[in-house]
């Protein structure tokens, strides 16, 4: 699974954005992770990888985000809805530590 190199949220909200290392081109990819009153995960994302898919289910970014922000939340999520759009950084992001769903699984069993 890839890895983030940085995680963010925003102040106020429910929401993870997951900074990845990119694959093609270097720089970074961004995935932005919340969870609705609905208890639904919204999920915004676009990249080189998948701009040219109909969809952003099979990017490896979008994989791996959803898997960590509902391991790191201990969401029941119902329904995942994926938006395809791409995000850029911005001054509002407050950077977190990056959830480690190993850590996790380990704190569980204790
Ligand atoms: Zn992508």
């Amino acid at each position: 699974m890839i890895k983030p190199l940085a995680t963010f949220t925003i102040e106020g909200y429910e929401v993870l954005i997951f900074l990845y290392p990119s694959i093609i081109h270097g720089g970074f990819t961004l995935v932005a992770c919340g969870t609705t009153q609905n208890d639904e995960l919204l999920v915004q994302h676009e990249c080189e990888v998948c701009r040219d898919s109909s969809s952003i289910a099979n990017c490896p970014y979008v994989r791996s985000a959803i898997k960590l922000y509902k391991e790191s939340q201990k969401k029941v999520v119902h329904k995942v809805n994926l938006l395809k759009h791409q995000i850029g950084l911005h001054e509002r992001f407050v950077q977190v530590s990056t959830p480690d769903p190993e850590n996790i699984n380990i704190d569980e069993r204790g």
